[in-house]
This record gives C-alpha cells, structure tokens and sequence, in this order.
C-alpha cells in the first residue's frame, strides 16, 4: 500500500472536516449514513458536504458502500493515512515525506523530514494486510476481524501501544529511537542512521555486543517487559558511535511486548535469547564460552554478563513499566484487548524466512567468500548504501521529499 500525499494540499478545511466525521462515523457504524457525515461534519449546508464527499470517494478517501438498508461511505486506509498526517502536519511533528526505507509484513516504514529538515522516521502500521488484501479481494470489505475490531482499529491500537512502550522506554534510557509524535496508526520517532544487524559479519568487539544485548533482555524483563521479537531484523547497528565503548546498537518494533506477568514470559523471554545466541553462532560464529568458576554469577570467559540469561534465574522486578503501559498479560484483570492481542500474536517472532523482501537483502553466498577474501574493515554490506540510506545528502533528500502542505 503506497502512501501517495500529492493530494494533500489541495484538499480543503471542509474536505477535513468531512473526512473526519467519516472516520468519528466508523466508530459505531460500518457504513456511515451519509446524513450522519453530515451532521458530525458540523458543515453548514448539505451540498457542501456532498460535494468534499464526492472529492474524497474520487481521491478514494473514503469509498462508497452499498449496504442492503442504506447507502453510505468508510473510510479508507489513503483516508485514515491523510488523517493522520494532517493532525501530524498541524502539530508541526512532520513537513515532508521522502522514501520508503522499509517494508515489514505489518508496516510501511518512510523516511520524513520536519520543517527543519530533520530527518525522521514514519512507521504506518498495517496490519493484517495480507488478510486485508483478501478480504478485498472477496469483495466482502466490510468483513471485521473475529473478534469485532477492524484492521484498521487494530493497527491503530497497535501504532498506541509502540508509541507508549517506546516513550516509556526511550524516557528510562533504553537504546530505542526517540519517539516524536503518534497520530492513530503511524508512530514518528528518530531515524537511527545504521543498517539491520542482519547484515553485520564483523563488529570490533563481538563478545561485548553480544553481552550487551544479552543485558538489555534481561534489564528489559527487570522493568517488567519482553520484546517478543528480539533478533537481527530489530536491531539496528549505527553507523557512528561517540563513545568507543558503545556497540552501537538500538532497538526497534514494540507493538508485541508482554508483560513479565504474561503467563507464556518465560517461553517468550528464552526464545529471544535464543534468536540473539543463534544468530551469533551461525553469522558471527561466537558462542560464548562460561566461565566454568564464574557459572554461579553468570559470568563467562571474555569477562562479559549474561552468557545465556534465563528468565527464572536472572530476572529481578525493579520496575513496572508493564503496568504502567499496560502490557500484554500484566495483570489477569486486565487481560488487555483480545482482538489486538490475536493480531500481534503472529508478530511476537515469526518465520522470517518466509519474507521475500527480507530475504532478497541477504548476500549470496558468493558474495559472501569475496568479502571473507577482501579481509577489509568493513563491518557490513556496503550495497546496503546504495539501497537505502543511500548517499544523499540532507540537502537532496529534502528535495526528494513530498512537501504535504
Ligand atoms: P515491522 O513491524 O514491520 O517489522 P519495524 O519497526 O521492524 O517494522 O521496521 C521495519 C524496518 O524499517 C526495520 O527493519 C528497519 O530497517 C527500518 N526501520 C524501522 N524503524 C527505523 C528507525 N527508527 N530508524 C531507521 N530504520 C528504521
Ligand atoms: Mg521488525
């Protein structure tokens, strides 16, 4: 689903306005009455909302629906995209839209500017696209997910939950990129200037990476929380770090945390462990190597915590950002939204094998034996440059972008 903002500024405040009673509509109605769009719009008189309806189905904003007692409209993704911008736009978070700089099974991630030029990062959230994509294709559109919420409404909770989880995060000094803004189902927040871990083969200090990460699990777990998709697609190493002792890795992609009250923690907790201690192992050959007299503390042979972290042993409750973001599984009063909770449940790590777009990046295995041959300083595979960050600087990458105002 392609973000396409050339419309943007030509639509009006009316167009807005009408937009925007849509989407309030769609809260109880699946179809929305077309009176009804028009009394929530506030709009004067009736042709002037007939007429933003009939500019917005053409833009396929909203699109019609017809229903077997009325006829009506709802909203469409383009639509809620447009609304969600805006609101961004208003509160001066966003100026421009650049590049796609990834595509995830259940994102669009852009790369935007603000009006100072700032480069940040825009995720949409999508989900259940696939699903999405077929009930289209069925014609039967109005189809909501079991359990009521529509994908829409869940991308949208799930675009809340990373925004809090980050902020929440980002505010206790976890490595995770900043969060700027979150409008429905898009979350703004700091584009970190690095590649996929995925991709790392050489890094000046494997063991301590490793073990660094290896702590952010378990101080993650200590404040109550589990990532539930911590491997090398979610970690992203920068290209430059201030301190020489930093590894120079942040953390991303949030909607899926559970709480360390979740009844399946332990299960999640290992299996991130073991997605980290895998792709060590077979990328970077490093296994870690306990320290036979330090296996009571943990510690192992390069001197480094946390050789392999488990959950019942290591993790000691000093915080509660759980509860205060109400995690998945915090609490079995709250046993958080269902719908959403079935939505995410295929995030929490799934098969990545089976994502084209993700493996189509991975280098070949020629590739590979011409860069162990190169024996060159370079930590990661350079037509990553060409791809994506690419070589712009700031300055053309504002020109590249699409002013939405
Ligand atoms: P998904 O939930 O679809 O997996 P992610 O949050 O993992 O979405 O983002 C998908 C990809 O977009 C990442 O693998 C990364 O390459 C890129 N990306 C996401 N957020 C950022 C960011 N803040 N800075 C730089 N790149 C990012
Ligand atoms: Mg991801």
């Amino acid at each position: 689903m392609k973000l396409d903002t050339s419309h943007m500024r030509y639509l009006t405040t009316d167009d807005f306005r009408v937009l925007q009673a849509v989407e309030q509509g769609s809260r109880n109605h699946e179809v929305v009455p077309t009176p009804l769009i028009h009394q929530m719009s506030g709009m004067r008189s009736q042709s002037g909302t007939s007429r933003a309806i009939s500019d917005l189905a053409k833009l396929s904003l909203i699109s019609k629906m017809r229903n077997i007692k009325y006829d009506g409209y709802r909203l469409t993704y383009n639509g809620i995209d447009y609304l969600a911008l805006k609101t961004m736009l208003n509160r001066d978070t966003v100026y421009s839209v650049g590049n796609t700089i990834g595509v995830g099974k259940e994102s669009d991630i852009y790369k935007v500017s603000d009006k100072n030029g700032n480069s940040r990062v825009m995720k949409i959230h999508r989900l259940g696209r696939t699903s999405f994509q077929s009930v289209r294709n069925n014609r039967d559109y109005l189809k909501k997910s079991n359990q009521g919420a529509s994908w829409m409404d869940l991308s949208r909770l799930a675009a809340g939950k990373e925004y809090q989880f980050m902020s929440m995060l980002y505010s206790k000094g976890f490595k995770v990129p900043e969060p700027f803004d979150n409008s429905r189902h898009i979350v703004l927040m700091e584009l970190i200037e690095g590649y996929p871990m995925r991709r790392l083969r050489k890094h000046k200090n494997i063991p301590k990476l490793y073990s660094d990460l290896m702590c952010f699990i378990v101080e993650l777990a200590n404040s109550g929380l589990i990532h539930c998709d911590f491997n090398e697609f979610n970690i992203i190493i920068k290209d430059e770090v201030e301190d020489e002792n930093d590894c120079g890795f942040v953390v991303i992609d949030f909607p899926q945390c559970v709480s360390i009250q979740h009844q399946d923690a332990d299960y999640y907790f290992q299996r991130d462990v073991d997605c980290i201690r895998r792709f060590f192992k077979k990328k970077l050959k490093y296994e870690p190597k306990p320290d036979s007299s330090m296996l009571d503390t943990n510690g192992f042979g390069d001197g480094y915590k946390y050789a392999y972290p488990e959950f019942a042993r290591d993790v000691e409750r000093s915080d509660n950002l759980d509860e205060l973001v109400q995690a998945s599984g915090f609490s079995k009063k709250h046993p958080g939204d269902r719908s959403l909770e079935t939505a995410v449940e295929g995030m929490r790590n799934p098969v990545y094998d089976n994502l084209d777009d993700e493996i189509s990046d991975e280098k070949t295995e020629d590739e590979k034996s011409e860069d162990e041959d190169s024996g060159e300083e370079e930590y990661y595979d350079s037509e990553f440059d060409d791809e994506s960050s690419g070589n712009d600087s700031e300055d053309s990458q504002e020109e590249e972008n699409e002013r939405i105002i």
